[in-house]
């Protein structure tokens, strides 16, 4: 998808520090982390937010969760604990218009 800074990522096109990467999905270090550890796990496919997936998305989003249990541990986070957080659409606060998931911990990240 033209324009779509997480498919330009995707297709290596702007740098990013790429923590992992396979078939299905990409994940990179966020440009502004909250966190210590703060990672975006993003499905290759231009998926605008989670209101447009459909049952044939459903291994995107299942291999989002099993890439984010390898970096927890690859991080040291995996016994601390992590929180795994998409935002979707305008109330959300959801910037890039390509779905994405953060994997944030490292630190406390107390109640929301
Ligand atoms: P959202 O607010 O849409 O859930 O999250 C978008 C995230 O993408 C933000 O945390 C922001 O820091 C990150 N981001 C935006 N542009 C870039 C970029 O060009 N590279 C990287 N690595 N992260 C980005
Ligand atoms: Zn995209």
């Amino acid at each position: 998808m033209e324009d779509c800074i997480f498919c330009k990522i995707i297709h290596q096109e702007i740098p990013s520090k790429i923590v992992f990467e396979n078939d299905l999905v990409i994940a990179f270090e966020d440009l502004n982390p909250v966190a210590p550890v703060h990672i975006l796990i993003v499905p290759k496919k231009h998926i605008k937010s989670a209101m447009e997936l459909t049952e044939d998305d459903a291994k995107f989003v299942s291999e989002v969760y099993m890439v984010a249990q390898q970096i927890a541990k690859e991080k040291g986070i995996a016994e601390s604990g992590f929180r795994i957080v998409n935002n979707c659409g305008e109330d959300a606060g959801q910037t890039v218009k390509h779905i994405h998931f953060h994997l944030i911990g490292g630190k406390e990240l107390g109640t929301m």
